[in-house]
């Protein structure tokens, strides 16, 4: 199981997997960070696709918490999976409930859609500020809980744009594993 989830330093446009995942804003209209890079990537027609969702409440295509899918475009992958990771107030506003919940429900998706890998970005962990080893710690936990449970996905990753990143998410897969043996 545990072979199943990987930690690499780069850049996740590059990620030769079914599903990368954006951590995109609730417009869901382009932005910086890995959201600006994977448009770049990706070409023009992943904003007319993300502009094709309906705006559930004013300028909120996708709420915090929750997932949307479009095709990659000029991606290597075929799916992009857009979710809105919390923006960090200090830990008092469920940021720890809506980051994992980013994370399950990308997943589900993926596999919905018949994906067997899926990448991730440290979703929140730049713009948004929540602190990177908190984070790490949610997203290992909840992934080794969706493996352990049998979602049927062959590789998940994690990638890294900054060591400390890479740094983070390593330590929290150890914890993990200590804790599991
Ligand atoms: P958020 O608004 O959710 O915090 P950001 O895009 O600002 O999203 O940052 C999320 C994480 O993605 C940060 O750790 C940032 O360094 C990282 N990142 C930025 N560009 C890339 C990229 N091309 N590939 C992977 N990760 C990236």
């Amino acid at each position: 199981m545990q072979k199943k989830l990987e930690i690499i330093q780069g850049d996740i446009t590059k990620a030769t997997v079914d599903a990368i995942v954006n951590a995109a804003n609730e417009w869901m209209l382009g932005g910086g960070g890995v959201d600006g890079a994977i448009h770049r990537a990706a070409g023009a027609k992943l904003l007319e696709a993300c502009k094709a969702f309906p705006e559930v409440r004013t300028k909120v295509r996708c709420p915090t918490g929750d997932v949307r899918i479009t095709p990659a475009f000029e991606l290597a992958a075929k799916f992009v999976i857009h979710t809105v990771g919390p923006i960090w107030r200090g830990g008092h506003d469920d940021e720890d409930r809506l980051l994992e919940s980013c994370y399950r429900r990308s997943m589900q998706l993926a596999v919905w859609v018949g994906c067997r890998s899926i990448a991730f970005p440290a979703i929140s962990c730049g713009a948004y500020g929540f602190p990177i080893r908190r984070a790490a710690d949610i997203s290992v936990r909840t992934i080794q809980t969706m493996l352990n449970n049998g979602a049927p996905l062959d590789r998940v990753v994690l990638i890294a744009f900054e060591r400390e990143t890479f740094q983070a998410w390593q330590d929290a897969l150890s914890h993990e594993h200590n804790a599991l043996t």
